[in-house]
């Protein structure tokens, strides 16, 4: 007998090898029901697996993250069943479960139309009503290749045959006549998966790679209830109208064009205000926190780049002019930067330095170059060129810990005051030793860095989630990271500790007794990129901008042309205080432009007729209250300058 310590502390006895679903059942019907996998001490296995030794087990359902990704593996293999019931000649590639549900990809004669994504959900409704168990079974690498090669699944055949030589058997799941090459884990059968909805079907090449076979692949997601399935639904629909790549475009704050390429968003006039605004604001908050703003160039000669390690470790990520192969002859090559980094070294190295320098914080509006794969782009947020609040901070060890505290104060500042604070997590990213390739610097120079990186956090009190081999090639990151409106992560800020870049470049600064020191270096940014920024805000505010980004702060609209001196006054007048203001003078009913200002989320919108025009007020409204009175003009524009001045949300 095996002694199992199950939740709430409860130790009950079992036979050795009994199963963790077994085990499920004996407690409840209704938990075995709901089971996913299980956690024998703590780590996650499949409910098949035999409880052999005495240990803590937790059951595992759909609640979490472990038990949902079971439960949409096994919805994808009912897919890939049904979709073999209806176009046998299909061939299967792969059907992993993904953030929010599955996929997988087929290769098949058939284009699976919306009209087949159907066909296809109601053969699977078929399947789970037929409530099949999911048998796990093994095989020997000559005989999973005998099967997979007789059922002519020659996607399967290549997977084996990077498994094989390895000797180990490889195991299947198999549901009535459908067997599935797999390591699960898996439910026990079809009929948990209750409801389910194929989300939409787009061309992916087999692993990813382009000089491979073009496969179709169907996004689906999978619940045990159709009520959790309609609201998530509902949530993809909302997540879709608020989607920066539609709204961004329907709102005109950018575009894009095929003559310029991928990744490479136009700013319109609107959006590039916005980012003005957060720009000016950037740089007078980093003035007045003691920031040094410098400009440097946009490219540098290679030699640069091999000083900084960027041209061994990060050349594939660059945009090079010239020609490097003729480099020997004598021509010059260039490659627009990918990082600042190496640039702001070049003004810190403009003189000699001495510890009354220290620290030293370099600020720049930096515009970026990077060469990523044109499958990855994606309106602003995977870009080739973006513009970034970079900065580098030289300071002595001392100064460290309160420098780095400097840096994430302000980055919580930008956050709070832009109102994404609530939205995002912290990574404390670490590198990998077993990557040597990506990452310059020696095992004891990383566990340095990251042990003091790791202290400071600690000592701020900061929560952070780990992520092995996510540090950048020359030293540790803190990563605020951010998720979209599909909940689709991606990091918005970095601040990094590094003292390798230092000693590469020879920068250094004398210290009180006279001997020369390599300072340490604080790599961060404040708002992150602004491209991916201003995407996170379209999505936040759903283009209900907050008054002080607004690209159009207040619509001013006379009743008749009567009116129009009076409104292109009133719009001199509060364009001398700063604001972006229109006068709609079109020969409209008011009633239709009020509506279009309401419409197009203004934040406030004022009408002038024959009263206001007499005694020299406005009558305005307001973006979610709609007409909140007349009041005097210089009470109004005091109004909408304290409420930008205060940034309010
Ligand atoms: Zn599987
Ligand atoms: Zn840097």
């Amino acid at each position: 007998m095996v002694k199992v310590t199950l939740k709430g502390d409860v130790i009950k006895e079992y036979e050795a090898g009994t199963t963790i679903a077994e085990i499920a059942k004996s407690i409840g019907m209704g938990l075995y029901k709901s089971a996913c996998g299980g956690k024998i001490n703590g780590v996650y296995y499949d409910l098949r697996t035999a409880v052999n030794e005495d240990c803590a087990l937790e059951i595992v359902t759909f609640d979490e993250i472990e038990g949902k990704k079971t439960f949409w593996h096994t919805a994808s293999h009912i897919m890939a069943q049904a979709v073999k019931r209806l176009y046998p000649e299909t061939k299967l590639a792969i059907g992993p479960s993904v953030d929010n549900g599955f996929y997988y990809d087929f290769d098949s004669e058939v284009s699976f139309t919306p009209e087949i994504l159907e066909k296809i959900e109601a053969e699977m409704k078929k399947i789970v009503k037929e409530d099949l168990s999911l048998e796990k079974f093994e095989l020997s690498p000559t005989e999973a290749l005998a099967m997979m090669e007789e059922k002519g699944e020659i996607y399967k055949v290549e997977l084996i045959n990077e498994h094989a030589d390895k000797g180990e058997p490889i195991s299947f799941y198999k549901q009535g006549e459908f067997t599935e090459l797999c390591a699960g884990p898996h439910l026990m059968s079809t009929g948990a998966v209750k409801a389910f909805k194929l989300t939409s079907c787009t061309g992916a090449y087999w692993r990813g790679n382009e000089k491979n076979k073009m496969l179709q692949r169907i996004y689906a997601t999978a619940f045990p209830k159709q009520s959790a399935l309609d609201e998530h639904l509902a949530q993809l629909e909302e997540a879709r109208k608020r989607d920066h790549n539609k709204l961004g475009r329907e709102l005109e704050l950018f575009t894009t064009s095929e003559l310029i390429g991928q990744g490479l968003p136009i700013m319109l006039p609107k959006g590039a205000r916005i980012i003005q605004t957060l720009q000016r604001w950037v740089e007078d908050e980093e003035q007045k926190r003691g920031w040094l703003l410098t400009k440097t160039p946009f490219m540098a000669k290679s030699d640069l780049y091999k000083v900084s390690g960027h041209w061994d470790h990060y050349l594939d990520g660059m945009f090079v002019l010239g020609d490097p192969a003729k480099e020997e002859e004598g021509e010059e090559v260039f490659a627009l930067r990918p990082m600042t980094c190496p640039f702001q070294y070049q003004a810190y190295l403009n003189r000699p330095r001495s510890y009354r320098d220290l620290p030293l914080r370099y600020n720049e509006t930096s515009t970026l170059f990077r060469n990523e794969a044109s499958g990855e782009m994606h309106g602003l947020i995977r870009v080739r060129q973006f513009t970034i609040s970079e900065g580098h901070l030289m300071c002595t060890p001392e100064q460290l810990e309160d420098e780095f505290r400097g840096c994430l104060e302000l980055a919580n500042y930008m956050l709070q005051t832009l109102g994404l604070y609530e939205d995002v997590s912290f990574r404390f990213s670490q590198w990998d030793p077993n990557n040597k390739e990506k990452y310059i610097g020696t095992p004891e120079q990383w566990d340095e860095a990251q042990g003091i990186m790791g202290k400071i956090l600690d000592h701020l009190g900061i929560k952070y989630s780990i992520g092995i081999d996510e540090a950048a090639f020359y030293g540790p990151k803190l990563d605020i990271q951010i998720k979209n409106v599909f909940g689709k992560e991606d990091t918005l800020i970095t601040i990094q500790v590094d003292q390798l870049l230092a000693e590469k470049f020879g920068m250094e600064y004398t210290d009180k007794d006279g001997t020369k020191k390599n300072p340490y270096i604080i790599h961060r940014t404040s708002i992150g990129c602004y491209e991916r920024t201003l995407a996170l805000l379209i999505e936040k505010y759903a283009g209900a901008f907050p008054l002080w980004l607004a690209p159009e702060q207040v619509r001013i609209l006379p009743i008749a042309d009567r009116h129009h001196d009076k409104a292109f006054e009133i719009k001199k007048e509060l364009e001398k205080m700063g604001m972006r203001v229109t006068v709609d003078d079109r020969s409209e009913k008011t009633g239709y432009k009020i509506r279009e200002s309401r419409l197009q989320k203004l934040p406030y919108w004022v009408i002038v007729g024959d009263k206001e025009v007499e005694d020299g007020t406005v009558s305005v409204s307001k973006r979610g209250q709609g007409d909140i009175g007349s009041m005097a003009f210089n009470d109004f524009a005091n109004m909408l300058k304290e409420e930008i001045d205060n940034k309010v949300r």
